[in-house]
């Protein structure tokens, strides 16, 4: 099943994204809820970020080949950050190039959406706790990364963070390829089978920390291919039984 989060006219409403039609939902898409029978057309609605997230936490070098483009060794234990949410945008949204900026790059991304509130999860368990699954772009200020000891600057930037567009559940995240088009030309592919730390693990590892609610996302890092992307550029991370995520970098 597909969870998009929708704006039809001046109303937000959940819904369920099947081929061209959106049926709206009510209740919570964490819990109870049921189709109206209200439906809608795909192309009368516009898709917004699929879940309001009271936190969004990001991993960095979790997939091999990635660690390697940047010279960086296997960190020991998960290497996490997090985004403000001053970074959500939605699907077809324009990503801003920030005026400070001197190098902004993609990292497409799969992203683990939280179902339940969990503290302390067991790896053995933490599956039962996600809703489902989207695709992020870790927007990056590239060169900002080589100069601060942390990366909330570099990765924080109003409008770095789009995810989208729906929330797909039902998958195995073992089995996953994601990838990076810009402009249309594969940049990224990563198969999340390759990941240095599982998303069960890092479901339990977060939880250790922080207290996760439904919605929170996970973002699992990035793989080999990142790059970097010009005023105009579109962005597209796309990701088997979830879809495309797509925007484009505009100046501000
Ligand atoms: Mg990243």
């Amino acid at each position: 099943m597909k969870f998009v989060r929708y704006q039809a006219g001046t109303q937000v409403r959940y819904g369920i994204w099947e081929g061209e039609t959106v049926q709206e939902i009510s209740g919570s898409i964490f819990g109870n809820f049921h189709v109206t029978g209200s439906k809608h057309k795909l192309s009368d609605v516009r898709l917004l970020a699929p879940v309001e997230p009271t936190k969004i936490l990001c991993v960095g070098l979790n997939y091999r080949d990635h660690i390697e483009e940047l010279k960086e060794k296997i960190p020991p234990v998960p290497s996490h950050f997090l985004k403000p949410l001053t970074t959500v945008i939605g699907p077809e949204d324009p990503i801003l190039y920030p005026r400070v900026a001197t190098r902004v790059d993609y990292e497409g991304e799969l992203a683990v959406v939280i179902k339940d509130r969990i503290k302390d999860v067991p790896e053995s368990e933490a599956l039962r706790h996600v809703l489902g699954y989207t695709c992020l772009n870790d927007m990056t200020e590239r060169d900002l990364t080589k100069v601060q000891g942390q990366l909330t600057r570099a990765k924080g930037f109003d409008t770095f963070g789009p995810f989208g567009p729906c929330v797909a559940t039902g998958l195995d995240p073992f089995k996953l390829t994601v990838r990076t088009f810009l402009n249309g030309k594969l940049v990224q592919e990563g198969r999340t089978a390759d990941m240095v730390f599982s998303v069960p693990f890092l479901i339990s590892y977060l939880s250790q920390c922080m207290t996760l609610f439904p919605g929170d996302l996970i973002s699992t890092g990035t793989p080999k291919g990142i790059g970097p992307m010009k005023v105009g550029d579109l962005v597209e991370v796309s990701i088997d039984g979830i879809g495309t995520l797509r925007n484009t970098l505009k100046a501000l």
